[in-house]
């Protein structure tokens, strides 16, 4: 974690990127902002340095894109040893690892995250993959980035909602591991927003922390790592129902609500928890209820997702705001009460 690129020449180093070739990948949004600065410090150590660039945005978080990437290192000769590395949000960390982890049955890469949400979940915990056809990250690998390097001054040039949908991610980790931390963002918020440095790089690694020890102690989600899941089962729904409307942090608040929701009528979770969860996200500019969306047709999705073990929805939630569990006994019906409390 840093506030520049100065030490990611030496990093790079370090992981055997000296000699070798680079494919930097980054999105249309990112490039004319970061790109060169990343290519000239790549160039001090790299054997040959090229670059990547694909429209901005979810719509194209896809095997075409993925695709074009293979062509593109097949034509320059890429060996096994070579890397790819990913600057930007986490559409590029997701695709760029994906392609890393696929082509020549996988080759090193290397996480450059330049989005809160990237920074404090998707660019850790090697989960990689893109979206097939209307189903959300249905196609993916888990394959471990060789180094993750965070240059928090990129946030400076994320816009405002965009700040605000990577605090989904890190509300989330406080409501499903640790209390205190929850606590914490609600104190810190005006800070959050103002993108206070040092409340910045206290929260992205207290986030990595959470993040880090969960998938380190079940990398391949066989149990534990699916709390991480908390507010993406309806989420996931929601953002491709919308169609890519909503950012992925948006729809990731607007399922915690229904998770919650569905918490509080369980009896776990209290009616004035249920309501500071809502202020929470309220607070940080996110979503607590979205217009236009059918009930069934969200149900109907979270059944098609990933998310299912044995025909039954792995649904996460909260014992209490801090602890959350895995649940599968869920019926259509708790769900679609769930559900209407984001509608
Ligand atoms: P994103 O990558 O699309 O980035 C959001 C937007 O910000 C894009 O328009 C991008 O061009 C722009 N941008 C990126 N960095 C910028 C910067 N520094 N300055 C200005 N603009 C910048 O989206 P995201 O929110 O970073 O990531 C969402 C994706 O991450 C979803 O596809 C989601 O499924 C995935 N995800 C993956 C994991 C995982 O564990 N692999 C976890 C959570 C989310």
């Amino acid at each position: 974690m840093d506030n520049s690129y100065e030490h990611l020449a030496e990093k790079l180093n370090n992981v055997g990127v000296a000699g070798r070739k680079v494919c930097i990948i980054a999105d249309s949004n990112v490039a004319p902002l970061y790109l060169n600065n990343v290519i000239d410090i790549c160039q001090t150590i790299a054997s040959y340095v090229t670059y990547f660039i694909f429209d901005a945005g979810e719509a194209n978080k896809n095997l075409k894109v993925i695709e074009n990437i293979y062509e593109k290192l097949i034509t320059e000769k890429f060996d096994r040893k070579d890397f790819l590395i990913a600057l930007g949000g986490g559409v590029t960390g997701d695709m760029t690892g994906f392609a890393a982890a696929t082509f020549l049955r996988g080759i090193s890469f290397v996480q450059l995250p330049t989005t809160l949400l990237a920074q404090v979940d998707s660019s850790i915990g090697g989960k990689t993959g893109v979206d097939f056809k209307q189903y959300k990250n249905m196609v993916g690998a888990f394959h471990q980035p060789s180094l993750v390097y965070m240059n928090l001054s990129t946030l400076n040039s994320l816009d405002d909602r965009e700040l605000s949908a990577g605090m989904a991610e890190v509300v989330k980790h406080g409501l499903i591991k640790n209390p205190d931390y929850y606590e914490w963002i609600k104190c810190h918020i005006a800070e959050i927003l103002e993108r206070d440095y040092d409340t910045l790089e206290t929260m992205i690694y207290e986030s990595c922390l959470i993040k880090g020890d969960v998938v380190e102690r079940d990398p391949l989600e066989q149990g534990e790592r699916a709390l991480l899941n908390f507010g993406h089962t309806v989420g996931h729904s929601i953002e491709k129902l919308m169609d890519f409307q909503l950012l992925h942090g948006e729809c990731v608040a607007l399922g915690s609500i229904a998770a919650s929701a569905i918490s509080l009528k369980k009896g776990w979770i209290k009616q004035e928890e249920y309501e500071d969860i809502c202020h929470t996200f309220e607070s940080l500019n996110l979503p607590t209820s979205v217009k236009g969306l059918d009930a069934n047709a969200i149900l109907e999705a979270t059944k098609s997702d990933k998310k299912m073990d044995g025909g039954k929805v792995k649904f996460i939630l909260l014992e209490t705001p801090g602890k959350a569990v895995i649940y599968k006994e869920l019926t259509d019906k708790d769900i679609l009460e769930g559900i209407g409390f984001c509608l």
